[in-house]
């Protein structure tokens, strides 16, 4: 299995995780042509995608979902909240939480967070016994996500913003609240807490993505990385805003 970013942060996101057969889009929040342009980037077009599966429905993630599943019949899979929040009547793939499903021969696990959305959702994709979780847009750490992302090959893991910057920083006081409560992003202590919590022999690389623009650096991103990660023999990468990141291999299927 491989995986990949369009671009992470506030101004849209996008992954992409492939095995032999399979290529998944998890969430689109760029324009048509935008997600295009990103997608080439990374050698592939919209036909090569077998489904787009949405985490939830705020902008950055479902922008541009519509347009490229409609242009292409590309399926696309969400929670039933997350559905009736895009305005869509019938559910065509609705996702229910716990309830494994297949795309082609990549398995999707749903994982509820806490998160200021209707039905937020987060995923651990596995595929011939490689396992790669994929968690951003989270407030707090629950059990239930904690559960979740063990036993995982490589995880991309939201390090939103730095309290001190966040606090310090240009956004109004209510938006300050929304983005440090616990129903709205992590920040560099938290995503640390929990990759402290989740590590283990078999964990091979860390992407830390979802970085603030306004409220984070990427050194204090880093730091973090370093510090949880030690001398622990772990490939770790900060995905940004413009470009993602690049295929990463995980496994050998
Ligand atoms: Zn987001
Ligand atoms: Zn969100």
């Amino acid at each position: 299995m491989r995986f990949a970013s369009l671009g992470s942060g506030s101004r849209g996101n996008g992954s992409v995780v492939a095995s032999q057969t399979t290529i998944v889009l998890v969430d689109c929040g760029f324009s048509y042509k935008e997600a295009v342009l990103r997608l080439k980037r990374l050698g592939l077009g919209p036909d090569d995608l077998s489904a787009i599966v949405v985490t939830h429905e705020h902008s950055d993630h479902v922008g541009g979902v519509e347009a490229l599943s409609n242009k292409h019949s590309i399926p696309v899979y969400a929670s039933r909240g997350t559905w009736i929040e895009v305005g869509e009547e019938s559910y065509s793939n609705p996702i229910y939480i716990n309830d494994l499903f297949s795309i082609g021969d990549i398995e999707v696990s749903p994982i509820t967070v806490p998160h200021d959305a209707r039905e937020p959702l987060q995923f651990v994709f596995s595929c011939n016994g490689i396992r790669l979780g994929i968690l951003s847009d989270l407030g707090s750490v629950s059990h239930r996500v904690i559960e979740g992302f063990q036993d995982l090959d490589a995880i991309s893991i939201e390090f939103n913003h730095d309290v001190e910057l966040l606090n310090q920083g240009p956004y109004p006081a209510f938006l300050k609240s929304r983005v440090g409560g616990d129903f709205g992003h992590l920040n560099n202590e938290q995503a640390c807490a929990l990759l402290q919590r989740i590590v283990s022999d078999r964990l091979k690389t860390v992407v830390a993505c979802h970085i603030s623009e306004t409220n984070n650096d990427s050194t204090r991103v880093q730091e973090g990385l370093d510090r949880v990660l030690e001398n622990q023999n772990i490939q770790r990468l900060v995905a940004t805003q413009s470009d993602g990141f690049n295929w990463i291999e995980i496994g050998t299927s």
